[in-house]
C-alpha cells in the first residue's frame, strides 16, 4: 500500500471575465468551473474558443443584469449547428421570466427554448435562494444577494472545497451566517467603488471598500479573498483602499484571466 499523499485537484475555477464594465481587455463577469459550467454569462464569453463552449452543458446565472447575461443569446447561436446536448440555465424564477420575455424573444433573439424543435438547445430552469443544484461532480447552492433585481450568489462545492461568489451584492447580512456554518476555501465578492461615492454605491446594490470591512467582519474565520466587478478606471483606487482597511488578509483583486485550483490532499490508493 502506497503511504505517501497525493494532492489532488477538486475544483477548478477559471475567469474570462469580472470587470464591472467594458473597455479594452476588460471583460464582464464570466466564470468557467471545471470546462462543463458556466457562472453567468457576461462579455467574457467572447474569449471561449469553439470547443469550449461546445463542452458547457450548465448555465448559471446570477440575475438578468445584461452585463451578467449577453454572451449567453450569442454563444447559443455560436453553438446551435454543432451542438450535441441542450444546455441547461438556473436562474432565479424572476429571471427566467425576464429572459424569456426580453432576450428569447424573437425580437431581441430567437427563442432557443423551441429550437431545434425536437431538441431544443436551451432548457431554463427555476433555481430559489438555499436551493441546491447537483451536477455530476458538484453542488452548486443558491446565496442571498442585495442588489435592485432579483439576484442570487453561489457556494461551490465538490464535498470536500468550496468557493464562493457574492454575485453583484452591496451590503448582505443575511449571507454571513450561511458562510459561518461553510466556511469558504475562496471567497469572491463585489466592490464596484470608491467609499466617495457611497449613495451610488447603495443605490446601485455594491460594495465600496469600507462596507467590505463591515461585511468581512460578520465572518468567523478568515478565507482568501477576490475582489470583483471593479469599476473601470477605479481598480487601482478600490484596491489600495481595500488592502489598506484589510492588512491582515489574503485580499486581491481577481483578474481576467486568473485560474484556482482547489485542491485537496488524500491518501494514494493502493
Ligand atoms: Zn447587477
Ligand atoms: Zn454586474
Amino acid at each position: 500500500m502506497c503511504s505517501r499523499n497525493r494532492i489532488i485537484i477538486r475544483v477548478k475555477l477559471e475567469i474570462f471575465g469580472c470587470s464591472g464594465g467594458i473597455g479594452k481587455g476588460l471583460k464582464t463577469t464570466t466564470f468557467l468551473l471545471d470546462d462543463t459550467l458556466l457562472i453567468d454569462a457576461g462579455t467574457g464569453v467572447e474569449l471561449l474558443t469553439m470547443e469550449q463552449m461546445l463542452k458547457i452543458r450548465t448555465v448559471v446565472i446570477s440575475h438578468a443584469h445584461v452585463d451578467h447575461i449577453v454572451g449567453l443569446p450569442l454563444m447559443l447561436a455560436t453553438i446551435y449547428d454543432q451542438h450535441q446536448h441542450p444546455i441547461d440555465v438556473y436562474a432565479l424564477p424572476d429571471v427566467i421570466q425576464a429572459l424569456q420575455a426580453h432576450i428569447f424573444n424573437w425580437t431581441i433573439w430567437p427563442d432557443y427554448t423551441t429550437l431545434p424543435e425536437y431538441n431544443p438547445i436551451l432548457k431554463l430552469h427555476a433555481l430559489n435562494v438555499s436551493d441546491t443544484l447537483q451536477t455530476p461532480a458538484h453542488h452548486i447552492t443558491a446565496l442571498p444577494a442585495a442588489h435592485p433585481t432579483p439576484t442570487i450568489g453561489f457556494l461551490v462545492s465538490d464535498g470536500q472545497r468550496r468557493f464562493v461568489f457574492t454575485g453583484d451584492t452591496g451590503c448582505n447580512d443575511a449571507l454571513w451566517p450561511i458562510l459561518n456554518s461553510s466556511p469558504p476555501d475562496l471567497l469572491i465578492i463585489d466592490v464596484s467603488f470608491t467609499d466617495d461615492v457611497q449613495e451610488l454605491a447603495r443605490l446601485s446594490g455594491h460594495l465600496t471598500p469600507s462596507q467590505l470591512v463591515d461585511q468581512l467582519g460578520q465572518l468567523n474565520q478568515p478565507c482568501p479573498v477576490r475582489i470583483t466587478h471593479l469599476k473601470p478606471g477605479f481598480e487601482q483606487a478600490i484596491m489600495q483602499r481595500c488592502q489598506h482597511l484589510l492588512p491582515d488578509w489574503d485580499l486581491d483583486a481577481l483578474r481576467q484571466g486568473d485560474c484556482f485550483r482547489l485542491q485537496a490532499i488524500e491518501p494514494c490508493p493502493d
